[in-house]
């Protein structure tokens, strides 16, 4: 359930959930014209602190550069408007939808013509994978991810959101709980909100963005926490066969966390979640809620 009791920060202003609202002629309704980021807000020992936002804001401006929309705040502003939204909502712990779209102005493909909108709404809110302790299911999507030549897929934009929701939807129609999507190459791609991991003989890999996979905040926390274990990492193109001879397989994203795989396309992983998923789920969660210093420095307090 949404927070209707509560207050969404809008361009400039916080006002209340229900009059954060947009004309049917939005731009970005229409042509997907919109730049998005989902972050997360953790209880700590200090208060409430958003992990990784600098990175989750510069990736926001860099979505909005890639579809040459100019976003008319700073990320200092945004930064500002983050903190300032989650103690007005009273929130320990919440998950962040920053959003900027174009909005109301003019119809039609020409982008030139309609103005920026900025929002940031917050709720509490379990993520995207309900049961993932027990680990998910899998199922190969028969449709591709996103060319990168078609959109800019490291871009976080709402349009290319479509191939998601598809491959989402009829993983679920199948019984399966996410959809592993290939790249245009036919190399593994992502998830339909995580990028994937397959660990075999101890070491991780994980497929790059040309893979037409999203430069994920978490998988890029993963490959640190992973580093900083010892355990040895690589960034290169995956096979479905290198997934299916996975020794442990995990997804990982903003929402979802770290969360292991039990099958992929119906052939079981010997274990859901297996020691390195393991332990890097208890690495990741004393990482996100600031028991381990050596992590603080991807925290901002909001208090
Ligand atoms: N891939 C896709 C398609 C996503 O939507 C997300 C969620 N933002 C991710 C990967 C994971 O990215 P992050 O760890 O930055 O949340």
């Amino acid at each position: 359930a949404l927070p209707e009791a509560s207050t969404i920060w809008l361009d400039g202003a916080l006002v209340p959930w229900h009059e954060a609202r947009t004309h049917v002629l939005t731009h970005g309704l229409h042509y997907g014209t919109g730049v998005l980021e989902g972050t997360r807000v953790f209880e700590t020992a200090d208060g409430p602190a958003v992990f990784r936002l600098p990175e989750h804001l510069r990736r926001l401006e860099r979505s909005a550069h890639m579809l040459r929309m100019r976003l008319p705040y700073s990320t200092d502003d945004l930064t500002k408007a983050t903190a300032e939204l989650v103690r007005a909502n009273g929130h320990r712990s919440c998950y962040l939808r920053h959003f900027a779209f174009l909005g109301y102005g003019s119809m039609g493909i020409d982008m030139r013509h309609s103005p920026v909108t900025v929002s940031i709404a917050s709720w509490e809110w379990q993520g995207q994978l309900p049961g993932a302790d027990a680990g998910i299911t899998l199922k190969t999507s028969s449709w591709r991810r996103n060319d990168p030549n078609a959109v800019p897929t490291a871009a976080k934009a709402t349009g290319p959101y479509l191939n998601s929701v598809l491959a989402r939807r009829e993983a679920n129609d199948a019984g399966y709980d996410e959809a592993l999507l290939l790249g245009p190459d036919g190399s593994v791609s992502e998830c339909t909100g995580e990028n994937v991991f397959a660990v075999r003989d101890g070491v991780l890999r994980t497929p790059p963005a040309s893979a037409g996979a999203l430069e994920g905040i978490t998988q890029d926390t993963v490959l640190t926490l992973a580093r900083d274990l010892g355990l040895p990492v690589r960034v290169e193109n995956l096979l479905r066969s290198d997934l299916y001879a996975a020794d442990e397989l995990f997804v990982c994203g903003t929402a979802a966390g770290v969360v292991a795989v039990r099958s992929l396309d119906d052939r079981e992983l010997p274990a859901a979640p297996g020691p390195v998923t393991d332990r890097l789920r208890e690495t990741y969660g004393a990482a996100v809620s600031g028991a381990d210093p050596r992590y603080r420095r991807w925290l901002t307090l909001v208090e």
